[in-house]
């Protein structure tokens, strides 16, 4: 796995170089130490060789050490860390691979390590059932990046453009870094809230919703299984309070970086209690129960950061120390397996009132 793993990540990083207009995100160009990059990469490509010959040398089956070898051997044709820095950078549409191989490489840095530690469940392995299937979203939605960036400002900039004011905003741009941050917290989740509460309750909307909640196993890929129409719907109605009072961007990136880290943690495989705390700020214990198949856990805990908006609306399920006994969908035609299905599901489902 480690041999394939790197190889995949070496492969992409050499496309990066290869097409970087179209695979990388504008953004973050400017900002790569590119002598350290191909040192990393070169040493990711001996790594990638290494493990793969040990596993072909170790290992019964073959496959995945021969899958590992070959993946480096394609990235070393390519050109390996002497990859030239291929085409003049332009701006236009991109995919963002090398967000994807970035995200991958801090997220199972992260997880990985604390999931094992501090497991819920002991016993879970990393490559649980279903992982091909959130790893695929979780590739989609870094590559396609620009995609959802616009998914999510376009609503609000062409439906509310006649609404927003350049007074309020230089007001509220001004306000301390701290009370910007806690103020878009507080805006989104009430909006969040409710939009995910709408997408349990309006039969139509759970079509789409129900693929995020057919996830059987919780751990921090499982976070990322969420319909694109889902994701459209709820990212760009949370934009419009922000979009309107205008804030300042380093508040808003802290904010974006802050929601992509707890989204991801409140699905993760830990054990954390945090006491008190977690009544203030979002746990995995909360989120857990949102996704626990039981039936007194059937659409509580809709809130992202506040469990004090589910308490307030009449929604919070947060029992002592226990935790849900299993995960999933209570009711209704099982969701099948894979990206692709999973997307056309929604629009072909004819169960009533699913
Ligand atoms: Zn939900
Ligand atoms: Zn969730």
């Amino acid at each position: 796995m480690v041999s394939v793993a790197l190889g995949a990540i070496g492969l992409a990083a050499v496309f990066c170089f290869h097409f970087p207009s179209l695979l990388t995100v504008p953004e973050l160009r400017a900002l790569y130490p590119v002598p350290f990059i191909r040192a990393l990469l070169h040493l990711v490509l001996v790594w990638s060789f290494v493990a793969g010959v040990i596993s072909v040398c170790l290992r019964h089956r073959k496959i995945l050490g021969m899958t590992g070898i070959g993946l480096t051997l394609v990235a070393a044709l390519l050109g390996g860390s002497r990859v030239p820095l291929d085409g003049e950078l332009r701006s236009g549409p991109f995919l963002g691979l090398d967000w994807f191989v970035l995200n991958l490489i801090a997220y199972s840095a992260l997880f990985i390590p604390l999931e094992r530690i501090f497991a819920r469940r002991p016993g879970q392995d990393v490559l649980r059932k279903g992982w091909r299937t959130d790893l695929v979203y979780f590739f989609l939605s870094a590559l396609l990046v620009q995609v959802t960036t616009l998914l999510t400002m376009m609503p609000a900039m062409t439906l509310f453009a006649w609404a927003s004011s350049a007074r309020i905003q230089a007001v509220v741009s001004s306000w301390p870094f701290v009370v910007q941050f806690v103020a878009i917290l507080v805006l989104t989740d009430v909006v969040q809230y409710w939009v995910h509460r709408a997408f349990h309750r309006v039969p139509f909307l759970w079509r789409f919703h129900r693929i995020h909640h057919s996830a059987d196993v919780m751990d921090w890929l499982a976070g990322s299984r969420l319909h694109l129409v889902d994701v459209a719907v709820t990212r760009g109605l949370t934009y419009v309070p922000i979009y309107l009072l205008g804030f300042a961007e380093p508040p808003l990136f802290a904010y974006v970086a802050f929601v992509s880290i707890q989204a991801t943690f409140i699905h993760a495989n830990v054990r954390f209690h945090f006491g008190p705390l977690r009544w203030v700020l979002a746990t995995p214990q909360f989120h857990h129960w949102h996704h626990g198949a039981e039936r007194e856990a059937v659409d509580k805990n809709f809130a992202v950061h506040l469990p004090v908006l589910d308490r307030l609306f009449g929604t919070c399920y947060l029992p002592g120390d226990r935790w849900p006994a299993s995960y999933g969908l209570v009711d209704g035609t099982p969701v099948p397996p894979g990206y692709v299905r999973q997307l056309l599901a929604p629009f072909k489902s004819r169960t009533p009132g699913v």
